[in-house]
């Protein structure tokens, strides 16, 4: 998990929070913030083209399988991260395009799986089992985190950061759901401080020193 994602969850439960989603729901969050940028745009990062970090992401999520990564596996995960931040643009307004809710459901019909009830020592437990554990499977399993979150809690609290330099995708769990930016002390603050030298400048203008 990355440093800003760590320090996201953790300033989460320090300041407190009332909605909150489940962990295997951040999947999809740690997928879509694979691609991420400095808040004041000197430089942008795409983890998905690191083997290592793509790695760490399918052992922290359960995801490791035997099958190699390839360069059209790569090129595959890129696309599904364009088409979920693309389904993501669309929630303000509500009206995800069928477009784009057919390609994530051929995704998710990708990689059938199979129910099994299991003894776990005190309650009997049934368990989604894949057909085949390979990389349509991952890349239905990361649709289906994001298809959970969008389906189960409030979709319009899925948002993107509106500092342009990052674009950082959160999900608002602050009660008065007004959030807009990933964190306070970067983008808040930068755009804030932006705000006020914009305003400065245009009082400057219209208000000429008098010699
Ligand atoms: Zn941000």
């Amino acid at each position: 998990m990355g440093q800003r994602c760590i320090f996201y969850i953790v300033s989460e439960i320090l300041v407190g929070s009332d909605i909150q989603i489940p962990p295997m729901d951040r999947l999809c969050l740690d997928f879509l913030n694979s691609e991420w940028g400095d808040f004041r745009g000197r430089w942008r990062e795409d983890r998905l083209l690191q083997p290592a970090w793509l790695e760490e992401f399918l052992e922290r999520w359960n995801l490791r399988m035997a099958d190699p990564v390839s360069p059209a596996i790569v090129d595959a995960l890129v696309e599904l991260r364009t088409l979920m931040r693309r389904i993501v643009g669309t929630l303000p307004a509500g009206n995800p395009s069928s477009d784009d809710l057919n390609a994530l459901n051929a995704i998710l019909l990708n990689a059938p799986s199979i129910r099994r009830l299991v003894w776990g020592g005190e309650k009997f437990e049934l368990e989604m089992v894949p057909l085949a554990r390979d990389w349509r499977w991952v890349m239905a399993e990361i649709a289906a985190s994001f298809a959970d979150l969008l389906a189960k809690h409030d979709s319009k609290r899925l948002k993107i950061c509106e500092n342009p330099n990052c674009r950082w995708i959160f999900y608002d769990e602050s009660k008065s759901r007004t959030r807009r930016w990933c964190t306070n002390n970067k983008c808040a603050n930068l755009w804030k401080v932006r705000r006020f030298r914009a305003r400065k400048k245009i009082l400057n203008e219209s208000s000429p020193a008098t010699s």
